[in-house]
């Protein structure tokens, strides 16, 4: 069986990529440019082939890639901008998103009729706003929808990127529902995502955005304040494994599923640094250990997810772990 993962240069994607070799699937990713595709080659070996597809927001982007590869019957969408750092917020994270899904399902439409099974990677973004979750009295999660707008996402980046993930999952039910497509949609919803890069030669330098919140603790000197992020989290091996769940199991048709395990603070990361790795113990801050910053976090309501996905979640504990692993060996 044959998978074309969109994105393929992308942390998740990359974990993806690493479990679904290591299942036997054959992959097919679409990268930016030669040199992305040429990199991943070497890194995942004659498994793994690549299609460069530059722009994700021009329609029939996907055509030409997936006309040369008849062999792929499952699509997993990960492509997407998640940055918060642009020019212009419309046209720099909602078009991308928002019209590269929609003109990627219209490609697997039109072009490859074979593909059954398409897994567009949503986030719990398009569940709960930022402020939903981060109100403790908030009772939504799974079932909900973001609340937010095409007009309220212009107006700064965080909603740039909330509205980017909402409307690029309603644009992939409303083509499924509209077009009746030979294919059945599934959407994972994956919390902040951390834990490892899947290969230590892509570790070093800046990393992606989430990852970059534990290995910015990691770089803390001694008299640096600790950082106040907090929200939900879920391992990237078990974000990877939700992608191919979402694709090998029937139950998952149609579904929406949340991927998240447990609350995070910058201060409960630093915690498990300081427990795990005493080397690093006179270089980094104390922070304020007992007060961990949780509190004001929703309890989403994932239970439907957890069954569907039926696996024991990696603990935040442990993907801190192994995060930090990974940093010290490439640091070396
Ligand atoms: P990365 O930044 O590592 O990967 C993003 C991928 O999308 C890369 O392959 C990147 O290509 C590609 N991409 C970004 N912008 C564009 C664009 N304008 N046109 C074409 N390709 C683009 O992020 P993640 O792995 O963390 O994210 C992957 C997916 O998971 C995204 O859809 C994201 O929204 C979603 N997600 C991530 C979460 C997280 O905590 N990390 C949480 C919930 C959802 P290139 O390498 O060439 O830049």
């Amino acid at each position: 069986i044959s998978v074309f993962v969109s994105g393929a240069t992308g942390y998740i994607a990359q974990q993806t990529i690493s479990l679904l070799l290591s299942k036997g699937y054959n992959v097919v990713g679409s990268v930016r440019s030669v040199a992305k595709g040429e990199n991943l080659k070497e890194l995942y070996g004659s498994k793994f082939q690549y299609e460069v597809v530059p722009v994700l927001e021009k329609q029939g982007a996907f055509d030409e890639a997936l006309q040369k590869h008849p062999e792929v019957t499952v699509f997993l969408h990960t492509a997407s901008p998640v940055t918060f750092t642009v020019e212009d917020n419309e046209r720099d994270i909602m078009i991308p998103a928002i019209n590269g899904t929609k003109f990627a399902l219209e490609s697997i439409a039109k072009v490859s009729p074979q593909i059954s099974r398409v897994v567009y990677t949503s986030s719990l973004a398009a569940m709960a706003t930022f402020d939903e979750v981060r109100d403790p009295n908030y009772d939504g999660g799974e079932d909900s929808y973001s609340p937010i707008s095409y007009e309220q996402g212009k107006l700064d980046t965080v909603s740039a990127y909330v509205a980017s993930k909402t409307l690029a999952e309603q644009a992939g039910w409303d083509f499924v529902k509209t077009h009746k497509p030979k294919f059945t949609l599934s959407v994972v919803h994956p919390a902040y995502v951390f834990g490892p890069q899947a290969k230590d030669e892509e570790a070093s330098g800046t990393l992606n955005y989430t990852s970059e919140i534990v290995s910015s603790v990691f770089r803390l000197s001694k008299d640096d304040m600790v950082p106040h992020e907090a929200g939900h989290f879920a391992d990237v091996r078990d974000v990877a494994k939700a992608h191919v769940l979402a694709f090998e199991k029937d139950e998952a048709k149609n579904k929406r599923i949340l991927v998240n395990t447990e609350n995070f603070s910058s201060q409960l990361i630093l915690n498990i640094i300081r427990k795990h790795f005493p080397e690093l113990k006179e270089r980094l801050p104390v922070g304020n250990p007992e007060m961990l910053g949780l509190s004001h976090l929703a309890h989403l309501k994932e239970r439907k997810s957890r069954e569907l996905l039926g696996f024991e979640h990696i603990s935040l504990e442990e993907s801190v772990v192994d995060s930090i692993k990974q940093l010290i060996r490439v640091s070396h």
